[in-house]
């Protein structure tokens, strides 16, 4: 059975590092892993919520265009998932909603695109872009 976080108390250490909007994602996401395999892969680095929505997707894009992962990437990423249900998890988390940044508007986020620039979601109307300027979208 999926493990549901949203009634978690505290969310992991590991959102406030994809949060950090101030470095590129890739950045956040390297130090991150390390955090993880440094505190011997704790589950507190792990993410969830709209933090995991962001990676899984990168991941998924990332995937599509064929790129490869380091070995503990690739683990962070196999442990992130399995944190937040697996397969089963994704799914249900795409049904959820949340509102795109660009019009207010209320979508599922199956639906949806998620800026790694600004960690804010973006609706197909925008056509891939930002509001902030920044042009990695995914999802
Ligand atoms: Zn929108
Ligand atoms: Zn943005």
């Amino acid at each position: 059975m999926a493990v549901d976080h949203a009634h978690n108390s505290l969310p992991p250490s590991g959102n406030a590092l994809l949060h950090d909007t101030s470095r590129p994602f890739a950045e956040r996401l390297g130090r991150l892993v390390r955090a993880w395999a440094e505190s011997g892969q704790e589950a507190d680095w792990l993410v969830n919520g709209r933090a995991y929505f962001a990676l899984w997707c990168w991941h998924l894009t990332d995937a599509r265009r064929a790129g490869r992962y380091d070995e503990e990437t690739t683990a962070y990423l196999r442990g992130a998932h399995a944190a937040n249900g697996g397969a089963p998890g994704w799914d249900a988390l795409l049904r959820r909603r949340d509102f795109c940044s660009c019009h207010g508007e209320q979508w599922r986020l199956e639906n949806i695109s998620i800026c790694l620039g600004c960690m804010d979601h973006v609706c197909y109307q925008l056509g891939g872009r930002c509001p902030c300027g920044r042009t990695e979208v995914v999802g």
